[in-house]
């Protein structure tokens, strides 16, 4: 599927670790992609066709 091979390769903006969608539940569509610093992740939510982003702030 081309759209998920574009989406697998995206970075985290803090890290540049590539992204990973281990999270994803592929039935449903929903494309969970966090990064594996856990600094990031990115939701993809079909029903809105966008995506929801989380940044994971350190705490202090
Ligand atoms: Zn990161």
């Amino acid at each position: 599927m081309a759209l998920l091979d574009k989406l697998t390769q995206e970075k985290c903006p803090i890290c540049s670790e590539t992204l990973t969608t281990d999270k994803s539940n592929s039935l449903l569509s929903h494309i969970v992609k966090s990064c594996p610093n856990e600094h990031y992740e990115k939701e993809f939510i079909p029903a809105l066709e966008g995506y929801i982003e989380h940044y994971m702030v350190p705490k202090k």
